[in-house]
């Protein structure tokens, strides 16, 4: 049935449109001045300047404080399945340096910082995994999964729904799972040459996290002769690295034990490199934070990466806290010459909260200390405003 109601068209104030000009793929409902009706959630909508010309046009949702996701800014766009494919080879080509370094898992699409918002895709060898989180995509998902079956060429595609979007899915006819061919509810990938297993049907976020290749690769580096601690450890990626690069001796901790068996069998499957196959290793089930207090052993090289501590702005201070409490208990640990990898993904924490943190305990500890790294999003998860920037780690060693 083709849509007669007139175009979405948007004008917005002053702000928001200060900000859209300024290339912000966000427009929030407070910002929207007039709306000439109420639209779907996936209908485009145009937005109009103060003197009624284009400016952009971009994706709706009467559901969601982000109302408007915007696609296009400047010229005018006709965004069709040309459109999609011209944005997903955009995404694709500028991976290729990861395909050239033995990796075959990796984040094909980045959602709003690449013109898909609230769309992630992420390549796992021969399974792509989409993850959907906003409701934008469920008129159009045909369309969408045929482009990127065009631009990937995966051999199975598993689809993945944010909690909610499984009511209005559901009623679209749309479902999570593979979609056509069914592959392996565990995919075995390679990452810089190092096997690892990725649960695509069911673990968290698409199966793995893709975000830290490079900082685990930085981890490997410094790995040599070293005696690991790796908190949060989840599938034991931190410590295979370290493992690689020559490890003494590497502890998994972590409070989940689905999450520490995974790293066991992410350590068979690299069973053929003998400085995988031959380190030292211990694991610990516990929650960090009461263990990082009790236990009284020392180590020379600790990763920091816990799962993401504030969700919602209300959560800030708390989560700037327990960053505290964590790096402060990680850094008593250190022995002298001591590395601290300190890592954080929340997005409601900045770059220069999380560091700044970091620097003040690092003061506090009354060592000499100094700077080795620091590092922020890796090429396969680009950000392209503010909140998109969700990732940041820094390296301290400790006299
Ligand atoms: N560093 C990992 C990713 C960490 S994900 C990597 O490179 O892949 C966060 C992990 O923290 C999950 O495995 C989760 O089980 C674990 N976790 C959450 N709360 C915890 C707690 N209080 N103590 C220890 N582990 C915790």
């Amino acid at each position: 049935m083709s849509d007669t109601r007139p175009r979405l068209r948007i004008q917005l104030f002053p702000r928001a449109e200060t900000a859209v000009r300024a290339g912000h793929p966000w427009v929030y409902d407070s910002g929207i001045k007039s709306i000439n009706r109420e639209g779907d959630a996936g209908e485009l909508a145009v937005v109009y300047d103060r003197r009624d010309r284009f400016l952009a046009i971009g994706l709706y949702d009467p559901a969601s404080p982000i109302r408007l996701r915007v696609l296009q800014v400047g010229k005018p766009a006709t965004i069709d399945r040309v459109w999609w494919l011209a944005r997903a080879r955009d995404a694709d080509e500028l991976r290729a340096p990861i395909r050239e370094t033995d990796t075959d898992g990796y984040r094909c699409i980045n959602g709003d910082s690449e013109g898909f918002p609230g769309l992630v895709a992420d390549r796992y060898a021969d399974t792509l995994v989409v993850k959907l989180y906003s409701p934008v995509w469920l008129p159009r998902w045909e369309e969408i999964e045929s482009v990127l079956r065009e631009v990937f060429s995966p051999r199975f595609l598993v689809l993945r729904l944010s909690r909610n979007l499984a009511a209005p899915a559901a009623a679209a006819g749309i479902h999570e799972g593979f979609i056509g061919d069914r592959g392996d509810d565990v995919v075995v990938f390679r990452e810089n040459g190092i096997r690892f297993e990725s649960a695509v049907l069911h673990g968290q976020k698409t199966g793995f996290f893709l975000d830290q290749r490079d900082n685990r690769r930085r981890v490997e580096q410094l790995a040599a002769g070293r005696d690991v601690l790796n908190v949060f450890s989840f599938s034991g990626g931190f410590s295979l690295y370290a493992a690689r690069g020559g490890a003494k001796h590497v502890t998994d901790l972590d409070i989940s034990a689905h999450a520490l068996e995974a790293a066991e069998r992410n350590f068979r499957l690299n069973d053929e490199d003998p400085r995988i196959s031959s380190v030292r290793r211990d694991r610990i089930q516990a929650d960090a934070f009461r263990w990082l207090d009790e236990d009284e052993r020392t180590y020379d090289l600790i990763v920091v990466d816990p799962p993401s501590l504030a969700k919602r702005e209300k959560e800030r201070a708390g989560a700037l806290r327990a960053y505290h409490a964590l790096n402060q208990r990680a850094i008593a640990k250190l022995r002298r010459g001591g590395i601290l990898v300190a890592a954080s993904c929340s997005a409601h924490v900045s770059a220069q909260e999380f560091l700044g943190t970091l620097r003040e305990i690092a003061r506090q500890s009354g060592r000499p200390w100094r700077e080795l790294w620091e590092s922020a999003h890796a090429i396969d998860h680009p950000a392209r405003f503010p909140e998109a920037e969700y990732l940041k780690a820094l390296c301290i060693e400790f006299g």
